[in-house]
Parts: C-alpha cells; structure tokens; sequence
C-alpha cells in the first residue's frame, strides 16, 4: 500500500476499549483499501466492522449516524476535527518520496526565505523538506494556522491559515490545483506547487480562475432571489453566517432563503425557482462544481461583492475558520 493506514494502532484501541462493534469511514479515493482493512481487523481483533458507504470529502464529514450505532468509529484519510466521543480519525501518512518534486521545483523558487505547506498526507515530510530546503540555500518557514488545523505547514481546501507567515513566496508538496490556488489567492504571493506522484513542480497562475469567479459574479448581480446553502455537516455547518447574508440581502432590497441539506449537488438545487445560491457549505464545492449548477452559485465573500459591500479588488477565498 502507498499510504500507512497505522493498523497497529487501531488492533490497539479495539483491544483496549473491548470495541465488539467498529465502524470505517473513508475518504472517496481511499475507499479501495476498505474491503482489505476490514479483513485485518476481523482477523486481529475479532470485531465487527462496518463500512460507511456515504461519501466523505473531508475531516469535516464524520458519519455521525455510524458512529452512535458502533462502539468506535475509525475515520480514515484526514487529521483529527472537532471533538468526538468515540471517533478516531486515522490519517494515512503517504510513503512516496517528496524529494524529487522538491528538486524539481528548486529552480523555479526565486527568493531565499520560503513558506512551505502541504496535506496531511505528507506532512510528516516537511522536516526533511526544510532541511533539503537549508541544504539548497533556502530557508523554509512553516506556519502555524488556526485551531482547525492539526498540524503546522498544514493546509486544507477550506483553511489557508497556515500560510500567514512572513515570506514572498510558497512552496506547496502534494498533488492538484485547488490548495496551491487557494494558497496564491490567499497570500496573494508566489506559489510553486510540487506534485510528489509526477515529480513535477510548475507555478500557480490564478488568472484564469479569477477570471471565471468574476464572470459568476458579473452574472448575480442583477439576481433578485438567492438560495442560500447550509450544510448539516458538523464541520460544514455555518448557520450563523448564513442567517447574517439574508439580513445583508434584504438590506439591499434582495430576497434570500436558507436550503438545509447533508450533501450539497447540483442535483439537489434543481428544483429550487432561485436566480443565484450562496454556499456556505464547504467552499470547494464552489468551485469544484461550478460548471454543473443550474445557476450562479458564489461564495458568502463574492456575495458581498455582489450586495455591493465589498469591492471587487477585496476578493478573497472562503475559508472556515477556527479562532
Ligand atoms: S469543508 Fe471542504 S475543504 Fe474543508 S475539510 Fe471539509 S471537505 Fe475539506
């Protein structure tokens, strides 16, 4: 296996806690090990497993309903959030070698005081990654973000706040282009994105994203009613600010309705006779979607641009953030 599940350590807690009853939550591209995982520990432990078929994107996305109907739920694939009695979260450490994207990105890195971020999946890299860093000239500097992260260095889609140090430029370790996005529109500085599978490193140009958002929120402004999405997942959950942009959008003679659901589709807001939606939910469904909603759907920050309470050069990605 390319990832270390750490199965010692959950033999371990079913063992100690007499657990007679657990349940396994992976995330979408983990969910191939499950089958094999549940034969080790029906195997080591003689416990009862049961897999959550649900989806799961995220830290934010326990099964809950699994967890009260087993003795401990063991949630794979993401660092620990929020406080749970009998959930573990199991993070999946990645083995592949960083190194060589890190080599890779090297040349492209243009100053000598470096921020550099990742992934859960490899944030037990960013040591020897400073230290490879030191070794070329560099000085790498890891921040520490908010209580919703669980590691220094570490980033989520939704939580750049690991990236409020004092540097020019970024170097994101891991794979895809929506963290080291968000990490250049966060910062507003420099990113080079080393991809560890492909060894390759490239810089992040957030043109062409910014040019899509503004078309979304060019094309709300003349929007009269507006979904606004709430999320019932624990993690996703942002009521509050969802009850504020509906007194915001009645302030600007605009009409505004909350729409509850688990999981946020495109399918699900078909029916809704709305010109536009807010998603307060998790922010990459935003973007990661966007082409497959039937109407404009913005983050709460665009729908300020759009009430006319922010300016369009105050752009910013949504985050969830914990103080
Ligand atoms: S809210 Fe979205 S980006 Fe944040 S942890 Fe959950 S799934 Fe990931």
């Amino acid at each position: 296996m390319e990832f270390d599940f750490d199965l010692e350590r959950v033999f371990k807690i079913i063992k100690d806690k007499n657990c007679e009853k657990v349940g396994l939550q992976f995330p979408e591209g983990l969910k191939r090990h499950a089958i094999d995982i549940v034969r080790e520990i029906e195997g080591k432990t003689g416990a009862r497993v049961i897999i959550s078929g649900n989806p799961c994107f995220g830290a934010c996305d326990v099964d809950t309903i699994l967890a009260g109907r087993v003795d401990m739920l063991f949630h794979f694939g993401h660092a620990a959030m929020g406080g749970y009695e009998n959930v573990v979260f199991i993070e999946a450490r990645s083995s592949v070698d960083v190194i060589p994207a890190v080599k890779a990105a090297l040349p492209l890195l243009k100053t000598s005081r470096i921020g550099i971020v990742t992934t859960v999946q490899h944030i037990h890299k960013l040591e020897e990654i400073q230290k490879f860093l030191k070794e070329n000239g560099k000085e790498a500097i890891i921040g520490k973000g908010d209580k919703r992260l669980r590691y220094p260095g570490q980033v989520l889609g939704c939580n750049f706040t690991a990236t409020r140090v004092d540097c020019m430029e970024f170097l994101y370790i891991g794979s895809g282009f929506f963290h080291p996005l968000g990490v250049a529109i966060a910062t507003g500085k420099r990113v080079i994105a080393a991809d560890p599978y492909l060894n390759q490193a490239g810089e992040v140009s957030p043109g062409r994203f910014l040019r899509k958002r503004n078309g979304y929120i060019a094309s709300s402004m003349s929007a009269k009613v507006f979904g606004i999405i709430v999320s019932t997942k624990s993690g996703q959950n942002r009521i509050k600010l969802a009850e504020m942009l509906v007194e915001s959008a009645k302030k600007q003679k605009r009409e505004a309705f909350i729409i509850m659901m688990d999981i946020v589709t495109p399918e699900q807001l078909l029916a809704f006779r709305v010109d536009a939606c807010v998603n307060t939910a998790c922010p990459r469904i935003t973007i990661d979607d966007a082409e497959r909603f039937h109407v404009p759907v913005l983050t709460p920050k665009e729908f300020e641009i759009v009430l006319g309470e922010r300016k369009w050069e105050a752009f910013e990605m949504d985050e969830i953030l914990q103080a």
